[in-house]
């Protein structure tokens, strides 16, 4: 149990994270769908008409750390993604699904999550 774990938080779950927060419902979000495994919420910075954020509720800082048997939870993550999308109603026209890791991947906060983009046509390369 490290410092910043009381002893009230839950085992795979990081007290002082902001998306373990949303995930214990401690912070707001508005969020599209949830599941005992993934919980997915609108990014408070939209880059797109639809910009979504899912996240697993173990905190995986990065996909750098995530260790072999996430591989299943991994799959929900995704799986999450493609029902929010579907239930968003971009599904049809498409989207984009991004997972930025570490400092050359652009990631800013490191609870792993996956962005889910949509409403409009999306560049390549990203920048
Ligand atoms: P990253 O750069 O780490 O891949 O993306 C982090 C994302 O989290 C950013 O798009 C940012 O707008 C979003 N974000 C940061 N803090 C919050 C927050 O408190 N609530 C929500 N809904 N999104 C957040
Ligand atoms: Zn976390």
């Amino acid at each position: 149990m490290s410092d910043t774990t009381p002893n009230d938080t839950p085992p795979d779950s990081h007290a002082d994270c902001i998306f373990c927060k949303i995930a214990r419902g401690e912070m707001n979000a508005d969020i599209v769908l949830e599941n005992d495994d993934v919980v997915v919420f609108r990014d408070i910075n939209p880059q797109a008409p639809t910009h979504l954020l899912v996240i697993p509720r173990k905190h995986i800082p990065s996909l750098e750390d995530a260790a072999d048997e996430d591989g299943e939870l991994l799959g929900k993550v995704y799986l999450a993604a493609r029902d929010a999308a579907r239930k968003e109603g971009i599904a049809h026209e498409g989207y984009r699904t991004v997972l930025n890791t570490g400092a050359n991947g652009g990631q800013v906060v490191f609870h792993l999550h996956v962005h889910l983009l949509g409403g409009r046509a999306m560049g390549w390369p990203p920048g």
